[in-house]
């Protein structure tokens, strides 16, 4: 890919030229700067606009106040206010370069500058570093451009630096390479391996947020294959999945290996669009394995009991990385359901809808699909005779349409009595009780062994 960026295909939205010219017009400089003019540059206008200023935070809080902004100090230490204009909020930082860094993390000081050139030489990488102005168009000191056409993440100034300065941004690196779809730098690369231990120092919850992101691009698969030693640093467990034989005729991969051409294969049978849950499950599926390997006499391998070990295990990981309770409490469900044997019959599939609502209710239904798009994913990714079992995956996806379609029961909403029925019907009064024998009513209609009649139930009540 070779490819010319005369000028931003974009227009800097209105909102982002507000805030430059009331800059400006107090006698500062001020561009745009980062991921808006990335984007713009690779025809992908995105969200945000930050804007970096010769103005001091408190000289830019007074300009842009006075001119009716609603202003933030979202992190003056650094230099950063937020101004909301037209309702968009813009992020105006203070033309800075960074001190020494001790810890890997935290810069011992910020100073600011008044040259933007300084200002672009502190940031992270080639393509996150040039400057806009409407007026002035590029600044582009560090051939960001030439970088965006190469499709290289290349880091400003000397990597191995850079990435000891701060090792966040060595997951940064596989982040953007992810997101992008493109190759890092070999001396980057280099540096990045070399310095991925750094990560001990970050705090676990940024390591989660950038670990997040890179799920969250589809391209974990990648990640896994080509940085491998970064990712186990992010995530010890997943360095001994490394290299991890399975000394199994089911499979032709070593755990790792597997895990990234599951993560490949989700994506492949969610069309792109896989879900973050089914993302980290993906990733997170086999992540017992090391621990519940074992290998019979005639030296073949077994890992009874992985996705009950995995279970507890992802949820422990996730946790640690400060992940949200809504995205932990549904991939944790799909590890443990990930060897499941879901049959190709409405009971069967009805149990599986049961297992996920019980473990996340409102959920059960995509739960359920995603299930079903790991499990295709899983048998795609061992040894070839085994990828058949995808036939039959799709049947079953084709009885859980209908089910679904059919208003099957599986919730307790979807019986055809209420609590309230179940007191009349018993004399017992509310409390646990009551819930109790719902669920137990509901497992009878979901395994066929009562029809979801409010007469048969009632009856069965009496009984
Ligand atoms: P995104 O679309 O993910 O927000 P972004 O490029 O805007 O992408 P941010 O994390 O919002 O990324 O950071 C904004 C800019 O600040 C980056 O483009 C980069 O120039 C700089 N930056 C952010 N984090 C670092 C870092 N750890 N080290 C150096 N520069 C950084
Ligand atoms: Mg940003």
């Amino acid at each position: 890919m070779s490819r010319c960026f005369e000028d931003v295909a974009y227009e800097l939205p209105e909102f982002g030229r507000k805030v430059i010219r009331a800059l400006e017009g107090a006698g500062f400089e001020a561009w745009a700067v980062g991921g808006w003019v990335r984007d713009a540059l690779l025809d992908a206008p995105s969200h945000d606009v930050d804007v970096t200023t010769s103005a001091r935070w408190q000289d830019a809080e007074k300009i842009l106040a006075s001119r009716g902004y609603a202003v933030h100090r979202t992190g003056v230490a650094h230099g950063t206010i937020t101004a909301v204009v037209e309702g968009e909020p813009v992020e105006v930082t203070t033309y800075r370069v960074e001190g020494d860094y001790t810890d890997h993390r935290h810069p011992d000081e910020v100073r600011f500058v008044d040259d933007i050139r300084l200002d672009l030489a502190r940031r992270d990488f080639t393509v996150n570093a040039i400057a806009y102005h409407p007026r002035r168009g590029i600044l582009d000191p560090f051939d960001g451009r030439g970088d965006l056409g190469r499709g290289l993440i290349r880091a400003v100034g000397d990597p191995r630096r850079r990435f000891e300065e701060d090792a966040l941004r060595v997951l940064r690196a596989v982040r953007f390479a992810c997101r992008l779809g493109f190759d890092i730098e070999p001396g980057t690369q280099r540096a990045l391996v070399e310095c991925a231990d750094g990560l001990e120092d970050i705090a676990s919850e940024r390591i989660g947020q950038e670990l997040d992101g890179i799920v969250r691009t589809g391209r974990m698969g990648w990640a896994l294959m080509n940085e491998a030693e970064v990712l186990g640093e992010a995530i010890p467990e997943l360095a001994a999945m490394d290299g991890f034989d399975q000394h199994s005729p089911y499979h032709a991969y070593d755990v790792l290996e597997h895990t990234a051409r599951v993560c490949m294969a989700v994506e492949e049978f969610a069309g792109g669009m896989a879900s973050p849950a089914l993302r980290w499950a993906a990733l997170l599926h086999d992540v017992a394995k090391p621990v519940t390997f074992t290998q019979d006499a005639a030296g073949r391998g077994h890992f009874f009991g992985h996705p009950k070990v995995g279970a507890p295990m992802c949820e422990k990981i996730m946790r640690r990385l400060a992940l949200p309770g809504e995205l932990v409490v549904p991939t944790r469900t799909l590890v443990r359901l990930h060897d499941h044997y879901v049959k190709p019959t409405r009971r069967s599939v009805r149990r599986t809808l049961l297992k996920f609502e019980n473990a996340c209710p409102g959920r059960a239904e995509s739960l359920t699909f995603a299930l079903l798009d790991l499990k295709r994913a899983d048998a795609v990714s061992k040894v070839d005779r085994v990828a058949g079992y995808v036939v039959e995956l799709d049947k079953i996806s084709a009885l859980l349409r209908r089910v679904i379609a059919d208003g099957e029961a599986f919730r307790m909403t979807d019986l055809a009595v209420s609590g309230r029925d179940v007191m009349e019907a018993t004399g017992i009064r509310p409390g646990p009780g009551v819930g109790m024998i719902l669920r137990e009513l509901l497992l009878c209609v979901v395994n066929g062994e009562l029809p979801n009649d409010r007469n048969a139930l009632l009856r069965s009540l009496r009984a």
